[in-house]
């Protein structure tokens, strides 16, 4: 099996001291985020790191856990002789190339505390590692989702720590290595500034370990950089003799399952500050018992206006603006002729109305709808529509002939009762004395009329 890896640590942009250590190696890959005092913290990575890279010399599993067991040991120890460092302790996440009885070769990842392991495959981003931390405490109990504890003030108290106690346990993993696959090893400086979609992305980018390690760094630097920053990136290049295990993770959370961030770069999380940048970087050690005290706030987190998003609103309102106008050349470019306040009355618009675009009145034409014959006023009543302003008075002019028709042949008007003693005459009727020349006989059309100006006087005449 072949394997590549690169790495980077820096001690951030609040910080003073870097409490962080890793390291490097042909079999072996680690990192170690220190905790407690004035120099505790850097002592305890540093001790574990030298001490695991020492014991770890036969190429198995339970060397590993061993060799992690001894680190804890010996940071216990010198935290008892030496009163300055009293309480100090450290995460330690390592990860190793080990042998199998059959010599197939695998990776063995171990944790304790809140640094990291994920793995890169096909795009994909797989935590391995589970945190021993009040806020995954909380997560894993339903107590608050995974986007609350990205953000939450407590997210640095850690329940498991290598130094604290005599002895520690260690969480355990498999890994059945394929060509390809990246692995990630990375203290809560990185992981708490840059979402793990961008670590991604970044991985999809910089194919050289080195490259993609100070990429990620500078992007948790970027990011506000309040605590230390480190990052091991473990390349597969070639997967002969792989083992034949499969992946036994505890508590894997697929990137899948995550919040879609940024990706694209369209936006940068950032978290709020949950650390106090006093230069010490205490991580607080906490035991389970806290897990149900801590309050599930999340703080919202922030997202900038980039030019991608400027460009989408820009887009979106022009869409928008288009389909408003198309609506109303719809709902405008029409005319119609119905009734309004009892007369025939001809419309712009569509009858009814069409979304917020209302008809309008373009004119009264003085006839009143009693006066219109029956088979016209079912028609008049929903709207008649016609395709322009021309053909709805043309349409007017039509009506208006035919009660004009009808007074003149002595029929009644329509809808009136006989006994009426009186009736109106349409507008105009009267300058229609000779119906030949007044009327229009267009082959296939209604016979219509041209209108001349509208009388203002009406006539009364018995029928
Ligand atoms: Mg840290």
């Amino acid at each position: 099996m072949e394997i590549r890896a690169g790495g980077v640590t820096d001690v951030g942009r609040v910080r003073n001291v870097n409490q962080d250590s890793w390291l490097i190696s042909d079999r072996l890959w680690a990192v170690a985020d220190g905790m407690g005092g004035h120099r505790g913290g850097e002592v305890a990575s540093k001790v574990t790191i030298d001490v695991l890279a020492d014991q770890f010399d036969e190429f198995n599993a339970a060397a590993l856990v061993e060799a992690a067991q001894q680190a804890n040991a010996a940071v216990h120890e010198r935290a008892a002789e030496d009163s300055e460092l009293r309480g100090m302790g450290t995460t330690l996440c390592a990860m190793a190339l080990v042998d199998d009885d059959e010599g197939g070769q695998y990776l063995e990842v171990i944790n304790i505390g809140d640094s990291r392991c994920y793995r890169w495959r096909d795009g994909e981003m797989t935590q391995i590692t589970r945190d021993h931390s009040l806020v995954e405490d909380m997560r894993a109990a339903g107590q608050i989702t995974e986007e609350e504890a990205a953000v939450h003030p407590h997210r640095n108290i850690v329940t498991r720590a290598l130094g604290i106690q005599a002895e520690v346990d260690v969480d355990a993993f498999v890994v059945a290595p394929e060509a390809a696959d990246r692995y990630v090893l990375c203290s809560d400086g990185l992981f708490n500034e840059v979402t793990v979609d961008r670590i991604a992305a970044t991985l999809r980018r910089l194919a050289d370990p080195d490259d993609a390690a100070s990429e990620l760094v500078r992007q948790a630097n970027q990011g506000g950089g309040r605590d230390n920053i480190t990052c091991v990136v473990v390349d597969v290049v070639d997967d002969s003799g792989v083992a034949a295990v499969d992946d036994e993770f505890a508590g894997a959370v697929s990137s899948s399952q995550r919040r879609p961030a940024d990706v694209a770069g369209i936006t940068t999380a950032m978290s709020a500050d949950a650390e106090p940048a006093d230069g010490r970087g205490d991580k607080p050690v906490g035991g389970p018992a806290k897990a149900s005290s801590a309050p599930a706030e999340a703080k919202p987190r922030l997202r900038r206006l980039t030019w991608r998003t400027f460009v989408f609103v820009v887009g979106f309102g022009a869409i928008v603006g288009v389909a408003i106008a198309a609506i109303g050349w719809y709902a405008r470019g029409s005319y119609f002729v119905g009734v309004d306040a009892g007369q025939v009355t001809v419309f712009k618009g569509r009858p009814g109305k069409v979304m917020w675009f209302d008809p309008t009145v373009m004119e009264h034409t003085g006839i009143a709808l009693s006066q219109v014959p029956e088979a016209y006023r079912d028609s008049l009543n929903t709207g008649r529509q016609q395709p322009s302003q021309a053909a709805a008075d043309e349409y007017v002019d039509h009506i208006r002939s035919m009660i004009c028709s009808d007074l003149r042949n002595g029929a009644k008007p329509s809808g009136r009762p006989a006994t009426a003693p009186t009736t109106t005459l349409p507008p105009a009727c009267g300058d229609l004395g000779t119906p030949a020349a007044t009327t229009s006989t267009v082959p296939g059309r209604p016979p219509t009329t041209v209108r001349p100006p509208a009388t203002t006087a009406a006539v009364s005449s018995n029928p």
